[in-house]
């Protein structure tokens, strides 16, 4: 919604003080009547937007370039409520939307979060998670899946013992096919655990906004899988690339300390580490000494 000139009703952009239009002065004297609305800062001045962030009325002299249009100068200092082109997908094509995300996220982190909207629908989240889960692990999915085909199918069935094995090749093949389509799916759900995980720890640390916007971040920290689409090599970078960047989409989105964000990007995965090694070494341990009895 743009603003329009008082005199002509020609529409302006926030920071012109004179109409192109008509060439009249967008700051207006308020009436004494006080029949037209004032702006809310400067009661001298006549209004001639609301915002349409916080409802108030503006003077020309208060209004600033937001996404949605002409804002209020508060509003515009408190949350620019940026966009990544992933909330513009309608607009864009999905796929176009991730990709541009991605390599925004990718290139020029600080540049893409700043005045970025901290929040999303979780499902939008969600979304952007499930693709580029998909981006990682398809196609070394996929190459897992014809490798697996090919080496079962150079094994020679000459005995009757192999013939088990014979009946069992297509299975192999299809269960590392199915779980290859079932792993960005498992991936999006894991992903939902360890964001509550991180959002517990961040709010530990004084973070005050919601679990949606922790989403958002440990989302769009997730770009470096997009990297995934070549198989193998990329895959087992993005995991820690995808972690460094969690503290930084940490700290910008939730506005918080770099000790609060490293602490919510890296301490879930390190503890669920250490009690997964410290199950590991339990198991090793009673194993160990069940067979030492023998
Ligand atoms: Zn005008
Ligand atoms: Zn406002
Ligand atoms: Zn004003």
């Amino acid at each position: 919604m743009k603003p329009t000139c008082p005199s002509c009703r020609a529409p302006f952009a926030p920071g012109a003080e004179t109409c192109r239009a008509c060439g009249a002065p967008l700051l207006l004297t308020a009436d004494a009547g006080g029949a037209e609305p004032v702006c809310a800062v400067h009661p001298q001045w006549r209004s001639v937007a609301t915002c349409p962030r916080c409802g108030v009325f503006a003077c020309a002299h208060c209004l600033r370039a937001g996404r949605e249009g002409a804002i209020c100068a508060s509003c515009h200092e408190r949350e620019p409520l940026g966009q990544v082109p992933w909330d513009q997908r309608e607009e864009l094509g999905t796929l176009k939307a991730f990709w541009k995300t991605c390599f925004g996220m990718l290139l020029r982190p600080t540049e893409t979060l700043r005045g970025l909207n901290p929040d999303a629908p979780v499902s939008s989240s969600l979304g952007f998670v499930l693709l580029s889960a998909i981006a990682g692990f398809l196609s070394t999915g996929l190459v897992y899946t014809v490798f697996i085909g090919l080496i079962l199918g150079l094994v020679p069935a000459k005995d009757a013992s192999a013939e088990d094995l014979e009946s069992m090749k297509p299975w192999l093949t299809a269960g590392m096919a199915l779980w290859t389509v079932l792993m960005p799916f498992f991936s999006t759900g894991m992903t939902l655990v360890n964001a509550g995980l991180d959002h517990l720890i961040l709010r530990m640390g004084g973070v005050e906004r919601g679990f949606s916007v922790t989403m958002r971040a440990h989302a769009l920290s997730q770009s470096p899988y997009i990297v995934g689409v070549i198989p193998f090599v990329a895959l087992y970078a993005a995991p820690f690339w995808a972690a460094g960047l969690r503290a930084v989409t940490y700290r910008a989105l939730h506005k918080t300390s770099w000790g609060t964000a490293i602490a919510g990007a890296f301490l879930a995965p390190v503890l669920s580490c250490c009690v997964c090694g410290g199950g590991y070494a339990v198991i090793m341990f009673a194993t160990l000494k069940s067979a030492g009895q023998f």
